[in-house]
């Protein structure tokens, strides 16, 4: 398949969910918020946060050189803001007025498990997700505030429907980490963000227990782990009385992001009578499987949930194969089937993040063709304009011809 525009489709999409997710920042000073408790004292305030205001002008993309400081304590608080990451050290001084602009427009929050791998690599893969860049003030005119389309199928607030078997929750509006690719960033960390409304949360779980053909309930936001146990079970005790719903799955970062919220208590939540429980966890590179990370995911393993992944296609992160190979493997040695790997979706300022698709599509035959069928996840596209996710390739059958290429090159006459 060929690259649908000039660079490709470009775009860095989030992962959290199959069908759609979650949401982006306070939107500070634009518009979109949705339905979430203003003002709420969720249990995510504990770890989540809309950052910050400030204004500055707008500059190019630039990343920042700081010296390596390995050895230093990293901050015990998740940072929100530039001044925050200032202190860290983790931009330099003299970028905090341009990044400013950013904050002002797209949430900002690093947990300190992903502040320390940063620390003393203000330039890698994973400073890169996180740290903000004046890149994200460039908005292509095809990028748009709902890139997978969303709002085309949202049947009651926070609630999309989009595949006739399933519908996606958007169950909280924060994350415990605000990813600068993220294809939900025109929502999620809005300040007040917060857990679905009971009034809304009540019309959702309406809606799906008249709905007979709804076979699964992903719940997604944000990121749902970040919400309590408590908050949790209440979801889950009311999807449990839901007779045609038989699977419940959650999308989240929190496993390797903030893994000391995968507590006995919240996977102990993860429960519904009669129900099936699926975890997909979202990573961008095997350098996020801290030896917590590892620890977290074991703990819902060990449980009995089955978990698999998903992670986003990101230039200058994971574009080449043998970064995502070594993703995919850790994946799999910690017991997380690969699942998809998401081109990246038209969300504003996230250009840079994007590669094309015919670069995606080699490292997929380079996956099939030098690793292990276990490591082998789904290139997928989130059609823009909400027409569902398709496979893109690359495909290797071609009928007409008789023909079947291998993964190295080769083709091969079927006659
Ligand atoms: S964790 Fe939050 S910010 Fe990151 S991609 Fe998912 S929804 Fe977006």
């Amino acid at each position: 398949m060929n690259d649908l525009s000039p660079k490709g489709f470009n775009g860095a999409r989030e992962a959290h969910e199959a069908d759609g997710m979650g949401s982006s920042p306070a939107k500070r000073g634009r518009g979109t918020t949705r339905s979430v408790v203003k003002g709420a004292t969720t249990d995510s305030e504990a770890i989540c946060g809309a950052a910050t205001h400030g204004a500055a002008p707008s500059v190019s993309a630039s990343r920042c050189h700081l010296p390596r400081k390995r050895g230093r304590n990293p901050s015990p608080h998740t940072l929100r803001s530039i001044a925050d990451l200032g202190n860290a050290e983790l931009v330099s001084r003299d970028r905090v007025s341009q990044l400013e602009a950013v904050a002002a427009r797209y949430a900002i929050a690093i947990t300190p498990a992903m502040a320390e791998l940063i620390d003393g690599d203000a330039t890698g893969p994973i400073a890169r997700q996180f740290v903000p860049d004046t890149a994200e003030l460039v908005t292509l005119p095809e990028e748009r505030d709902d890139p997978i389309g969303d709002h085309v199928h949202e049947a009651t607030e926070g609630l999309i429907h989009r595949y006739p078997d399933r519908v996606l929750l958007k169950f909280t509006g924060v994350c415990a980490v605000y990813c600068r690719f993220c294809f939900r960033r025109e929502m999620v960390g809005q300040e007040g963000a917060g857990v679905l409304s009971d009034t809304a949360l009540d019309a959702a779980l309406a809606y799906i227990r008249s709905h007979t053909e709804i076979w699964e309930v992903i719940v997604s936001g944000g990121d749902p782990l970040i919400v309590s146990p408590r908050r949790l079970e209440r979801l889950m005790t009311a999807l449990g009385a839901i007779a045609h719903v038989k699977v419940i799955r959650f999308h989240t970062r929190v496993p390797v992001v903030a893994p000391e919220r995968i507590t006995e208590a919240l996977v102990g939540a993860l429960k519904a009578s009669g129900k099936t429980v699926w975890v997909a966890i979202h990573a961008n590179h095997a350098r996020e499987f801290t030896e917590a990370a590892r620890a977290a995911t074991a703990r819902l393993a060990d449980a009995g949930i089955p978990l698999v992944s998903q992670t986003v296609l990101l230039r200058g992160v994971n574009d080449d194969a043998e970064t995502l190979g070594a993703l995919m493997r850790v994946f799999v040695e910690n017991r997380v089937k690969p699942y998809y790997l998401h081109h990246g979706d038209l969300a504003p300022g996230t250009s840079h993040f994007r590669t094309g698709f015919a670069a995606g599509q080699d490292l997929m035959r380079a996956l099939r063709g030098d690793y292990s069928g276990l490591c082998q996840p789904t290139y997928v596209l989130d059609i823009p304009g909400g027409h569902g996710k398709v496979p893109v390739g690359p495909t290797y059958l071609r009928c007409t011809a008789g023909e079947v290429d291998d993964p190295h090159g080769g083709t091969h006459s079927l006659r």
